[in-house]
């Protein structure tokens, strides 16, 4: 996809590292204004969160703070799927989450209080009112919250149609290029280096997912960021054929059950992900420890350590079971069997006689980058000009991404920045301003 050479220009209006949705979206902003946007992709686009998730564009259950940005994403996602003449499976279908205990059940009363009085039409269901909306569900449970303007959307075609509309509209990309330095001078950022490539641009917009952090750490910005590798499992038909279009349709909603989410595509295939993934430690690790640990305590028991993780360049989980992975990537991350076993585990008690004669089509894996605060940073940085940094989604991105990028590209046309980025700011780890949510699920 795109361009693999190298952009002619020199001199950009703005160059934007990193082509996954948040990229994608700036630049596809920026382009409609009329400005000379470069994408700088280090791999293909989609290639890395993007294009892995598992496709949830949920509001609910998100942290109070993140709320406005993502309403205003279900907008940009909507004019996309309107305008990019695209099936790329987006569908307000809803979303809903399963509590099978008393404190979590008490805790979705109180999110759904606090997103009532925001204007969000989110509710808690009883079991029989879910089993309304999803017939099949066969799991036990107290409660689940319900948002009927929740979607969904297939994660590699949205992505690509992001692009192509940015395309469309005029941004140039290079792929397989990644940046190795943003360039300033007198505190501004003033482009970009790649290899011996100088590219000079008057905005640099840095959407680089989990290579931000080294990025911004070269310039000396504080940006705690770290990753957990998460495994997706898309299943075929229940029939066993390889055509998942033959697959009932077992939930409209987008569905977070005990442990998993699971959503079903347009094709009928399901998708699967665990709460949780598997950490693999390395150098970073040092610096990232004091920032994380906390956090690594309170969901250990989501979480697994590959020790080995960081030699294990030999180990092809993924192909060596035969599974196809969503789309090769550089880093090659491998799929947890754990993790899959476990999601088919619940995927048996959530719908009994689907899993009894489902099998994987395709199993992959994807890390996602998190920031201490499990909220993503948006917005300019303090301590360098002309930079604009969109990252640490914490596993939200997929859904905020649109607004995130539309909201910084209006900063780079000099718009002042969007209400929605008020408690967002990438400068809140150095003034130490950050918190963890109250409300978040
Ligand atoms: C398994 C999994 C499940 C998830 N499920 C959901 C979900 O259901 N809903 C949801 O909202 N979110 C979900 N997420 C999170 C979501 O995918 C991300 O938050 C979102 O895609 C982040 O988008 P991005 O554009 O910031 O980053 P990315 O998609 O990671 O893109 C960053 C890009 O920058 C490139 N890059 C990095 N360094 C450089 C460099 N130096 N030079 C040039 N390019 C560079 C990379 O190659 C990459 O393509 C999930 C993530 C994973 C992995």
């Amino acid at each position: 996809m795109g361009d693999t050479g190298f952009a002619f220009f020199d001199d950009w209006d703005s160059i934007i590292i990193g082509g996954g949705i948040v990229g994608c979206f700036a630049a596809l902003r920026l382009a409609r204004a009329r400005q000379r946007v470069l994408i700088v992709e280090g791999d293909f686009v989609g290639s890395a969160q993007s294009g892995r998730n598992l496709g949830f564009i949920r509001k609910q259950g998100r942290d109070l703070r993140e709320l406005d940005l993502a309403r205003e994403a279900g907008e940009a996602w909507q004019a996309l799927a309107e305008q990019s003449g695209s099936d790329f499976g987006f569908r307000r279908d809803g979303n809903m989450a399963l509590a099978d205990d008393d404190d979590l059940a008490g805790r979705f009363e109180i999110w759904a209080r606090e997103a009532q009085a925001r204007g969000l039409d989110t509710r808690v269901l009883t079991p029989a009112e879910a089993v309304e909306l999803v017939p099949g569900l066969k799991i036990g449970f107290k409660s689940a919250l319900y948002t009927a303007s929740d979607a969904k959307a297939d994660p590699f075609p949205a992505t690509c149609a992001a692009y192509e509309a940015a395309r469309a509209a005029g941004a140039q990309i290079i792929t397989g290029r990644r940046v190795d330095e943003i360039l300033t001078e007198g505190g501004r950022a003033t482009g970009v280096r790649i290899g011996n490539r100088r590219l000079r641009a008057k905005a640099v917009i840095c959407t680089a997912g989990a290579g931000t952090g080294r990025l911004l750490r070269r310039l000396g910005i504080t940006f705690p960021q770290d990753v957990i590798r998460a495994t997706v499992v898309r299943t075929a038909a229940p029939d066993g054929t390889d055509f998942p279009a033959l697959a009932p349709e077992l939930s409209r909603p987008g569905i977070w059950g005990l442990n998993i989410g699971v959503r079903q595509s347009v094709d009928g295939s399901l998708h699967m992900s665990n709460a949780g993934g598997v950490y693999v430690p390395g150098l970073r690790s040092l610096g990232s420890l004091r920032w994380f640990l906390p956090l690594f305590l309170e969901k250990r028991h989501q979480l697994s350590i590959d020790w080995l993780g960081p030699l294990a360049f030999w180990r092809r989980f993924g192909d060596q079971a035969g599974y196809p992975s969503a789309a090769p990537h550089r880093d090659h991350p491998d799929p947890s069997p754990r993790f899959m076993r476990e999601a088919f585990d619940e995927l048996a008690q959530m719908f009994p006689d689907y899993a009894a004669k489902a099998r994987i089509l395709n199993l992959w894996s994807g890390d996602i980058e998190n920031t201490p605060d499990l909220l993503p940073a948006v917005g300019p940085v303090a301590k360098v000009g002309n930079l604009l940094v969109g990252s640490g989604f914490s596993g939200h991105g997929f859904g905020v991404g649109p607004a995130a990028g539309e909201a910084l590209a209006e900063i780079a046309l000099g718009d002042q920045a969007r209400d929605s980025l008020s408690e967002l700011s990438p400068d809140r780890f150095a003034n130490g301003t950050w918190s963890r949510g109250e409300f978040a699920l």
